[in-house]
Order: C-alpha cells, then sequence, then structure tokens
C-alpha cells in the first residue's frame, strides 16, 4: 500500500459538483429511501468522457479527467498494491464503499486509483464487434459457458471497459478493444481467488487505508451484523510487516486485527509476492555487494542513504518493500552497534 497524500479537490470538479448540487441531492435522497436502487447508479451521474461538442456556460467533468488526476496523484502506482498502472488498466476506488454511505460517492477525499483485472488489447479484423471478439476468445481457450472465468467476459463487464463503442458496433480492422482475460494459470481457480485490490474487495471491510493520513472516525452502516460501529481506519505507514519465503515476500499486519484488510484486499495474491520477491531480492544484492563489507559505522551511515534515496523514488513499483527491507537492516545495525 502506498502512502498517498491528496491534493485539494480538483477546481473543476469542484465546480461540477457545485452545478450538480440539486440534482445529487436528489439521487442521494433516492438512494436512500429505494433500498432497490444502486450505488452504482449515482456514481454514473457523472460521465466517463466530456462531450465533443460543448454547450457554453455549462461545467463539464468526467471519470476520464479524474482517473488523470488522481494516477497523477499517486505516482501511477494502484493505491493498494503498489502496482504500476495507467489510464487503460486503472479504475476509480472508494474507500468508503458508496453502498455504505452514498454521500461518499463524489467526495474526492474518498476517491483513489487501483488497478483492475488482467485484461489483454485485441485487435477488431473487419466487421467485428465487441460480441463476435468474446466468441472467438471463448471458442480459442475452450471456455464452455459455465465455466466460472467465461462468466467474466461478459458485454457488459466489456462495455465498461470500451466505453465509447456499443457491444454491438462494427468495428474496422486493427481497432484496438480491451478484453478481460483471467490469468491461464487460475482459469480453473476461484474466480475470486484469482483477483486482487478492489476487484476482491468490492463492499468489504479494510481497516488500513493508502494514505498518509487518516481523519476519518466516523459510523458507517456496514451492512446486517456490524451496524453503525465507529470506523477506525488506519494510515498504511509502519501497519505492514513483509516476510520472504521461497520466491515470494508476503505481508502481515501489525496487529491481527488487521489481517482482514490482506484478506479482503488479496494483497498476498501469488503474482504480488512474487513481485515484491524481485524488488526485495535486488535490494539485497545491492546492501550485500555494497554496504555489508564495510565497518559498522560506514554500513549505518550507507544504509541510511539508500534508505534515504529510495524515500525519494515515490513513483517505483513496489517501492515500500525496499524502504522497509532497509529500515530492518538499519534497526539490526543500530541493535548491534549499542
Ligand atoms: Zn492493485
Amino acid at each position: 500500500m502506498i502512502p498517498i497524500i491528496q491534493n485539494p479537490t480538483p477546481e473543476s470538479f469542484t465546480k461540477w459538483l457545485n452545478q450538480e448540487k440539486t440534482n445529487l441531492k436528489a439521487l442521494y435522497h433516492n438512494y436512500n429511501t429505494q433500498k432497490h436502487n444502486s450505488a452504482d447508479k449515482v456514481w454514473a451521474h457523472l460521465p466517463s468522457n466530456t462531450p465533443h461538442m460543448a454547450d457554453e456556460g455549462i461545467c463539464y467533468y468526467s471519470k476520464k479527467e479524474l482517473k488523470q488526476e488522481l494516477l497523477q496523484q499517486q505516482y501511477n502506482l494502484c493505491c493498494y498494491c503498489g502496482c504500476h498502472i495507467q489510464e487503460d488498466n486503472a479504475d476509480i476506488e472508494h474507500l468508503i464503499p458508496k453502498s455504505w454511505d452514498i454521500t461518499q460517492t463524489f467526495r474526492y477525499e474518498n476517491l483513489y486509483a487501483s488497478c483492475i483485472p488482467k485484461k489483454n488489447p485485441r485487435f477488431a479484423d473487419d466487421g467485428d464487434t465487441l460480441e463476435t471478439i468474446i466468441a472467438k476468445i471463448k471458442k480459442e481457450q475452450n471456455y464452455t459457458d459455465d465455466d466460472m472465468s467465461a462468466n467474466e467476459i461478459t458485454a457488459k463487464a466489456l462495455s465498461s471497459l470500451n466505453n465509447d463503442i456499443p457491444p454491438t458496433q462494427k468495428l474496422k480492422k486493427g481497432d484496438k478493444v480491451f478484453i478481460f482475460i483471467p490469468d491461464s494459470n487460475s482459469r480453473h481457480c476461484n474466480a475470486a481467488n484469482s483477483r486482487h485490490c478492489n476487484a476482491a474487495r468490492g463492499d468489504k471491510e479494510i481497516t488500513i487505508f493508502p494514505r498518509a493520513t487518516v481523519t476519518d472516525y466516523t459510523k458507517y452502516d456496514r451492512g446486517e451484523t456490524k451496524k453503525e460501529e465507529p470506523y477506525n481506519a488506519k494510515s498504511c505507514i509502519e501497519q505492514f510487516h513483509f516476510i520472504q519465503i521461497t520466491k515470494s515476500v508476503i505481508i502481515k499486519t501489525k496487529t491481527s486485527d488487521d489481517q482482514v484488510t490482506i484478506d479482503n484486499l488479496n494483497l498476498n495474491h501469488p503474482e504480488l509476492a512474487y513481485k515484491r520477491h524481485k524488488v526485495w531480492d535486488n535490494i539485497n544484492k545491492i546492501w550485500k555487494q555494497g554496504i555489508s563489507k564495510l565497518d559498522k559505522t560506514e554500513q549505518i551511515k550507507k544504509t541510511q542513504k539508500l534508505k534515504e534515496n529510495r524515500e525519494k523514488q515515490t513513483h517505483r513499483e513496489m517501492i515500500f518493500v525496499e524502504i522497509y527491507y532497509l529500515k530492518v537492516k538499519l534497526d539490526e545495525l543500530k541493535l548491534n552497534e549499542t
């Protein structure tokens, strides 16, 4: 998880929110009074893209602009797993789920960019539609209709990834479309286990937030069993331990109460654990070769310097693993010194 320092709400988003105040109030009211209404419907009030032809005197804002803002704010890293993301494989995540409190839907402080499950670009043949492309993929990969993974490739999922293309529109040869294809090695396991970050979380609880500071101590309605308990989220700074076991680095939390965060985000997903292992191995090599042979005082000095250096490299994937490694080394050295 990365400790994100948030910018103020973007000016054009604030303008749009002010313009839509009455509409949003009505949507929130409808959501709260008509139980069958979905929170996604409220979220859909913010358009995916701004129109090509803009009317004068109207404020436009879109999910596209919002996502760009969030990506920039968090150095193009997923707020949860720390993997590199960009516009086409990132989604806007609500830390406090919309369904817990609908008024959090458009609150900038509640919005983050997170990775979305692996999707592969496909290039259309002449006359293909999104529907025919799905059928082709299902055939290529021998998916049957009762295959859990196959059910994830739906026209609905597709059109949300290809906002401007209706599922039946004919495409030209070479048009790029994005298709979510579950990892081949996880095809036969439960689809839920093959996902991580917000795809695994849904509206489930997390107790640790990807924030530099956390100021929300509010009561939220979190369903049947946990009605209206105070929500005491912690900042991710210093909440995680990393442990290297064969070819993977797994995360543990300081207290067992927070394990729910790891489980609900599936942060020990094998792919993530392996990525962290590569990063860990790399910093371990640098330390062993460059620093371990020096005398103790020099070791402390150099390790400290390397750590400070890494702390500035906020844009690097899984940088928190390297910082953690160096912090542990530094603690060990200082302990041995006295
Ligand atoms: Zn992620």
